[in-house]
C-alpha cells in the first residue's frame, strides 16, 4: 500500500478522503465512477428534447433577479433564445463573441439550459465520470487526485490477471483499465476497462474458492462402511416415501460419506421441500458406520424441534439422541457432557451449545448445520474441530439456481431439491394495502372458528431486537383485548429468554394458543402443521426471500394455507415486490429477484464475509463472465505449481486466506 501523504494535500482533505475508506493511493485509485455523463453535441429528437450545442453569443445578456433566484437570457446564433436559472455569476464571462456550450432541453428555438460552459465544445466533449463524493471534495479536486495517484504508481500497477488469460480473453491490462475507468476517452474505453476489472474480481474470487476447495481434497477422511441393508430398510420405515430430489440428495450424500474424501457438501432445498428427513436417513449412515453425529440449529426453538423430530424417525432402532440447549441446567448438561464423552449418545441435536469447550465428541464423524446462513462461520468451525476428520453438510432454504450455487459456493459440492412433496398446495397469498389488521379480520376470525391457528408476524425495527419485541407486545396486547375470551394469544420475541420461547412454542404445538404474535424467531424451520394462515405486519421491511422463508411456515401439509402480506408503503418497488410474492411460490425464482435487488451478501448471508468482495462486478448481470473465472480458476489452481507465472498470483490468494482465516478449516 502506498502512503496517501504523497498526494501531498491538506490534512482537512485527507479527512474526507478518510471518511470514504480511502487511505493509500491503491484505495484511491479503486474507487470508481458511479456514473459517466456523456457530452457530444446532440440535437433534440422526436422522443428526446435534449440538446447540447455550441455557439456564438450574439445578444446582450439580460438579468432579471427575485430575490436571490435569477433568470438569465440571451441570444446564440440568430437562432436559439437560451434561458438559464440561478447562474448570473457567470455573467462576467458571457461577452458578445464568446463561444460557448449549452447543455439543456429545447422547445422550438428555445433553450432552457442546465448549464453553460464557457469554452467550445470541442474542449469538453466526451465521457465524465461522476464520483460519489463526501462534503467538501469536488468533482474536479476528486480527479485531479486520482490522476495523481496513477501517475505517482506508473509502472507499479500490475495485471493480476496472467498474460495467458490477458491474451485469450482479449483484456486490456490494468493500468490502462484504471485510467480508462477514471479518464474515459469514449464508451468504448469504459467498456474494455469494465471487463477487465470485473473479470478480475470473479477471478480473485473464484481462485479463492478453489484453492479453499483444494486444500480441503488435502485431507483425508475416512471412508465410512455401514449395513446397507439396514439403511434401506430404516428409509422404508419412513411415513412417507421419499421424493425424487430427496433420493438424489440422499445418495450424493452418502456416496460423500463413504468416500475417503472428507465431505463438505451443501444441500439447498426449497423451503418445506423436505431437508430435516434427508438429514436425518444421513445421520443414520453415519451411526451405522459407528460414528457419532451432531446436528446444529440457529435457534433453540428449532433445535428441540428437530430432536422431536430425530426421536419419532428413530424410536424403532436402537440410536440414543440427545437434546443440547444453553437452557438446561448445569447437572443436567453435565450428565449430557458426560454421555456424550463416553459414546453412550449417538446423535446430539443442539444449538451453539453443542461446541462448547466442555463438550468433548466420543468418535465425531458427521456435522450437519441447519439454516447455514444464520450460523457464524467460526462457530462451525468451532464444532467441526470437535473431530479430527468429520464429514460435514450445510442445509440453507434460500435456494439458487444450480449453475450459479456451484460458481457462488464453489468450494462446496452442491446438492439441490427442487421437487416438493406431494399433495402440497400453494399458500394462498394476498398483499393487503394496510397498516392494520382491519381488512383481514373477518377472514382471520372465520379460519379460527374452524379451528385452525394463526401466526401474526410483526414489524421489523431498524435492526433493534428491543425495538422488535415491544412492537410485537403492543399487538400482542390489542389482539388479546380484542379476543378476550374466545382465543388465546400468545407472544414471542428474541428477548425472552430460550425456555421461555420453547414453552410459548409447545403451547402453540398443542393448540393451547391460537394466535403466536411473533417477531421473525420463527423464521427458521418451524413446524405446526395446524397453523395454516400468517399475516405479516409492514411487510415491505422483509426482504423477499425473508417473506418466503416466513410464508413458508405455513401449508406444510395438506391444508390450504394463507398468507397475508400487509403494508401500507406507497413506494412503487415495495408493491412491486409483494404483487410479485403474490404470484410466485419458488424459492429459486424468488431468490433471484431477491439477487438483483438486494445484493448476494444480503440475500446469501455472511457466507461471503472475508472473500474478495465485487466493487463493479455483479454475479447477477454478470453471471457469463462470473463462470468462465471458475473455469480459469480451476485451471490455474491445478497446475499452478508447475508454472512459474502463476506462482506469484496464487501466493497472494494463499497470504490473503491466511490473513482472514474463516475459510482455512
Ligand atoms: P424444510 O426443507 O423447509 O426444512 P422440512 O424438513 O421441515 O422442510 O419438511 C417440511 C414438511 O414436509 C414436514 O412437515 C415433513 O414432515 C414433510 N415432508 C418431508 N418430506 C416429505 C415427503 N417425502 N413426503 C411427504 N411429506 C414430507
Ligand atoms: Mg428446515
Amino acid at each position: 500500500m502506498s502512503d496517501i501523504r504523497l498526494l501531498k494535500i491538506t490534512e482537512k482533505r485527507l479527512d474526507i478522503l478518510k471518511l470514504m475508506n480511502i487511505e493509500s493511493l491503491e484505495d484511491l485509485i479503486n474507487h470508481y465512477p458511479y456514473r459517466y455523463d456523456v457530452i457530444e453535441e446532440t440535437y433534440p429528437t422526436q422522443e428526446d428534447d435534449k440538446i447540447i450545442i455550441e455557439g456564438t453569443l450574439i445578444s446582450p445578456v439580460k438579468i432579471f433577479f427575485r430575490g436571490r433566484m435569477s433568470r438569465m437570457s440571451f441570444s446564440v446564433e440568430d437562432v436559439y433564445q437560451v434561458t438559464i436559472f440561478n447562474r448570473h455569476f457567470l455573467r462576467q464571462y458571457l461577452k458578445q463573441m464568446t463561444i460557448i456550450t449549452i447543455i439543456g432541453k429545447c422547445q422550438k428555438d428555445k433553450i432552457t439550459a442546465s448549464d453553460i460552459k464557457i469554452k467550445p465544445i470541442s474542449e469538453i466533449q466526451g465521457v465524465h465520470p461522476v464520483y460519489s463524493l463526501k462534503e467538501g471534495l469536488t468533482q474536479k479536486s476528486f480527479q485531479q487526485y486520482v490522476k495523481k495517484a496513477l501517475n505517482l504508481l506508473k509502472g507499479n500497477i500490475e495485471s493480476f490477471v496472467p498474460e495467458e488469460y490477458i491474451i485469450k480473453h482479449q483484456l486490456i491490462h490494468k493500468e490502462s483499465a484504471l485510467w480508462n475507468i477514471h479518464f474515459p476517452q469514449s464508451q468504448e474505453d469504459i467498456k474494455q476497462a469494465l471487463k477487465y476489472l470485473k473479470y478480475e474480481e470473479f477471478l480473485k474470487f473464484q481462485l479463492t474458492m478453489q484453492t479453499i476447495k483444494q486444500q480441503r481434497t488435502l485431507e483425508v477422511g475416512i471412508a465410512k462402511r455401514f449395513d446397507v441393508q439396514k439403511f434401506q430398510s430404516f428409509i422404508l420405515s419412513l411415513p412417507y416415501q421419499l421424493t425424487q430430489d430427496q433420493q438424489t440428495s440422499v445418495k450424493e450424500i452418502v456416496s460423500d460419506l463413504q468416500s475417503p474424501r472428507m465431505m463438505y457438501r451443501f444441500l439447498q432445498g426449497d423451503v418445506g421441500s423436505g431437508k430435516t428427513v434427508v438429514s436425518s436417513v444421513a445421520l443414520y449412515a453415519n451411526y451405522l458406520a459407528g460414528y457419532q453425529g451432531a446436528l446444529m440449529a440457529p435457534t433453540e426453538i428449532l433445535a428441540s424441534q428437530h430432536y422431536q423430530t430425530l426421536l419419532s424417525f428413530f424410536k424403532d432402532t436402537d440410536v440414543k439422541i440427545a437434546l443440547l440447549t444453553g437452557s438446561l441446567t448445569n447437572k443436567e448438561k453435565e450428565r449430557i457432557y458426560e454421555q456424550i464423552q463416553n459414546g453412550d449418545i449417538d446423535m446430539i441435536v443442539g444449538t451453539h451449545a453443542l461446541f462448547q469447550k466442555k463438550v468433548e465428541y466420543h468418535r465425531l464423524g458427521f456435522v450437519i448445520t441447519d439454516e447455514q446462513h444464520r450460523f457464524g462461520v467460526e462457530q462451525r468451525k468451532a464444532l467441526k474441530n470437535k473431530g479430527s476428520q468429520v464429514d460435514f453438510l450445510i442445509m440453507s432454504a434460500t435456494p439458487i439456481p444450480r449453475t450459479l450455487a456451484i460458481s457462488m459456493y464453489g468450494d462446496m459440492d452442491v446438492s439441490t431439491m427442487k421437487t416438493m412433496p406431494k399433495g402440497r398446495i400453494p399458500v394462498v397469498t394476498k398483499y393487503i394495502k394496510s397498516s392494520s389488521m382491519k381488512p383481514i379480520l373477518k377472514d382471520l376470525k372465520e379460519y379460527l372458528a374452524s379451528g385452525g391457528q394463526c401466526y401474526v408476524i410483526c414489524p421489523l425495527v431498524e435492526d433493534s431486537e428491543v425495538l422488535d419485541a415491544k412492537s410485537a407486545s403492543q399487538i400482542a396486547e390489542a389482539m388479546q383485548q380484542y379476543f378476550r375470551g374466545t382465543y388465546q394469544v400468545g407472544l414471542l420475541h428474541g428477548q425472552m429468554k430460550d425456555d421461555e420461547k420453547d414453552r410459548i412454542m409447545q403451547d402453540f404445538q398443542k393448540q393451547k394458543i391460537h394466535i403466536l404474535v411473533s417477531t421473525t424467531v420463527v423464521e427458521v424451520g418451524v413446524d405446526v402443521k395446524n397453523a395454516n394462515m400468517m399475516v405479516i405486519y409492514n411487510a415491505e421491511r422483509f426482504g423477499m426471500s425473508q417473506l418466503h422463508q416466513l410464508r413458508g411456515r405455513v401449508g406444510r401439509g395438506h391444508q390450504q394455507a394463507y398468507c397475508f402480506f400487509m403494508s401500507s408503503s406507497t413506494s412503487k418497488e415495495a408493491i412491486e415486490r409483494l404483487k410479485y410474492m403474490e404470484k410466485s411460490h419458488d424459492g429459486f425464482e424468488i431468490s433471484m429477484y431477491d439477487l438483483q435487488i438486494r445484493g448476494p451478501g444480503e440475500v446469501l448471508g455472511n457466507r461471503q464475509s472475508g472473500l474478495p468482495t465485487f466493487l463493479v462486478a455483479d454475479v447477477f448481470k454478470d453471471f457469463p463472465i462470473l463462470n468462465v473465472a471458475r473455469e480459469d480458476a480451476m485451471r490455474i489452481v491445478e497446475g499452478y505449481e508447475k508454472r512459474n507465472e502463476y506462482y506469484h498470483l496464487m501466493s497472494t490468494i494463499q497470504e490473503k486466506l491466511k490473513e482472514n482465516n474463516e475459510y482455512v478449516d
